[in-house]
Parts: C-alpha cells; sequence; structure tokens
C-alpha cells in the first residue's frame, strides 16, 4: 500500500520556532505549507533550504477568510492537508500589568487564542490527522510583571488541546501541545528585551535558554505516527522550568 504523503501547515513559519519546525518537517518528509505574516523574503528563504515540494502563504491568522485562504492554497498546491502547527504568537511589550494598553490586550488574544482556534476549525474541518498547538510554560508559570496577559492565552491554549482532543479524538484527529520555555528567537525583541534568553538563562534548571530546533523535535514527533496513541498531551521543552 502506498503511503499517504504528509502535508503539514505551519502558522508563523518565516522564524523562530516555526521555521525550525519547517525545516525538521521537511527532512522528515512533509510538504509544507509555510505560513507568514509579514516578511516574504523570510518565508522564501524558509521555503529555499526545504528538501520537500513546499509554498509560502500569506497569512493574518485573526482573519477568517485569510485562514481559509491559507488551507485552500496549501491543498490546492500541495495535496490533502495531514497535519496543523498552531505556532503563530505574539507578545507586547513586558512590564506590570497596570501599563498594559487595552490595544496590545486585544491584539495578544487575537493572535493567540482566535487566530489557534480559526486555525484548528479549518483543520478539523478537513479531517487532517494531527494537530499541536504551540503553547508556552507562561502559561503555569503566570508571566508576573512582564505579561500575565500572554501567559493567559496559553492556559487558554492548553485548554483548547484538551477538549479538542477530547472532541475531535473520535473522528481520529489527534491534538496536543508544546510548551516551550524561554527560547532563542526574535520574540524577544517583539516585546523589547531582545538579551532575555540570556539574562534569564539561569532561570532554567539546565542552566541555559532553550533552541528553536529542541522544541522543532517534539513538535514533529507529535505529529508523526511514532506518536500514534499521544492525544490530549502537553509536552514541556523548558529545561524543567
Ligand atoms: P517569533 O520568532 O516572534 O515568530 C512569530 C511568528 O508568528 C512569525 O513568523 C510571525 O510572522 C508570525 N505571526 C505573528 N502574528 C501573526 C498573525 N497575525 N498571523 C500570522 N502569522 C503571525 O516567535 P517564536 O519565538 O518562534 O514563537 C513561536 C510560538 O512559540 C509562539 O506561539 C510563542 O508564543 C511560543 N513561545 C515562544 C517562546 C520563546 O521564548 N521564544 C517561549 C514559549 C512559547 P512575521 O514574521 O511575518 O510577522
Amino acid at each position: 500500500m502506498q503511503r499517504m504523503t504528509s502535508v503539514t501547515i505551519v502558522t508563523g513559519g518565516s522564524r523562530g520556532i516555526g521555521a525550525a519546525t519547517c525545516r525538521l518537517l521537511a527532512k522528515a518528509g512533509h510538504r509544507v505549507a509555510v505560513g507568514y505574516r509579514s516578511d516574504h523574503a523570510a518565508a522564501r528563504a524558509v521555503v529555499a533550504g526545504l528538501e520537500t515540494e513546499s509554498i509560502a502563504v500569506r497569512v493574518d491568522t485573526t482573519d477568517s477568510a485569510s485562514v481559509r485562504d491559507l488551507f485552500d492554497t496549501a491543498e490546492r498546491e500541495l495535496g490533502r492537508i495531514t497535519g496543523l502547527v498552531n505556532n503563530a504568537g505574539v507578545g507586547s511589550p513586558a512590564g506590570p500589568f497596570t501599563e498594559l494598553s487595552e490595544q496590545d490586550l486585544r491584539h495578544v488574544v487575537d493572535v493567540n487564542l482566535i487566530g489557534y482556534v480559526l486555525c484548528a476549525q479549518q483543520a478539523a474541518r478537513r479531517g487532517v490527522a494531527a494537530i499541536v498547538n504551540v503553547s508556552s510554560a507562561a502559561a503555569t508559570l503566570g508571566s508576573p510583571n512582564e505579561y500575565v496577559h500572554y501567559a493567559a492565552t496559553k492556559a487558554a491554549t492548553d485548554t483548547l488541546t484538551v477538549g479538542l482532543a477530547r472532541e475531535l479524538g473520535p473522528r481520529g484527529i489527534r491534538v496536543n501541545t508544546v510548551s516551550p520555555g524561554i527560547i532563542h528567537t526574535g520574540f524577544h525583541a517583539g516585546i523589547g528585551d531582545p538579551d532575555r534568553p540570556n539574562r534569564l538563562a539561569s532561570r532554567s534548571p539546565m542552566g541555559r535558554s532553550g533552541r528553536p530546533e529542541e522544541v522543532a523535535a517534539a513538535i514533529v514527533w507529535l505529529l508523526g505516527d511514532e506518536a500514534s496513541y499521544v492525544n490530549g498531551a502537553n509536552l514541556r521543552v523548558s529545561g524543567g522550568l
């Protein structure tokens, strides 16, 4: 019997954890749709480095029509979609809760929660085999004095996984979470603290922050056949944080 080709959509695939995941997925034989919001050149560069037939697709995950287009394009160009990595996430300037602006609050909730739900909905409707939601260790740490609202959206992600694993399991769709600790990516520059992974390295019991590839390995494993009985799990990749 011929094995079905894996076609996986990775949101936020143009850099950081998403880009590392695209690379590892392609190594494992997946065709990859690299979702990106603004940086076309970065997304193109990721695609150019992949050894399987893959494409870059612009998407704003907070917009349902744009999300539908992403899935339609991926299906048309690469074939039946078998997996989703819900990874595109944002923070906002780190600081005390009392200083948080309504605009930043709404944007973080929009991308980190609404965006994940919209993408998971498309994936479920099209009968993928697996979804991995990229959460954060912040969900259980709470991120006091930095971004409690961000941590709260990640806790919501964890609950989304539990509910979807139980709702979609009977349809043969596995849903799991990966929860990174502090990882060396551009995310920290985006919240105004580019040196955060070095400065807070000692917070981890392993004395260092993580690399995007170390998170990608967990994501790729959860998407694959080796994890065929893993559903509703939350795999923490945080060095023990
Ligand atoms: P990153 O380097 O900042 O990359 C974020 C990605 O998300 C970019 O590709 C960006 O696209 C995309 N994106 C942002 N808003 C979007 C939107 N509205 N629609 C579509 N794409 C959008 O982030 P990262 O560090 O790799 O983080 C990836 C995931 O891991 C996030 O969910 C984050 O919360 C989580 N995480 C990260 C860490 C960490 O320490 N880095 C720790 C725990 C959890 P453009 O570049 O085109 O804007």
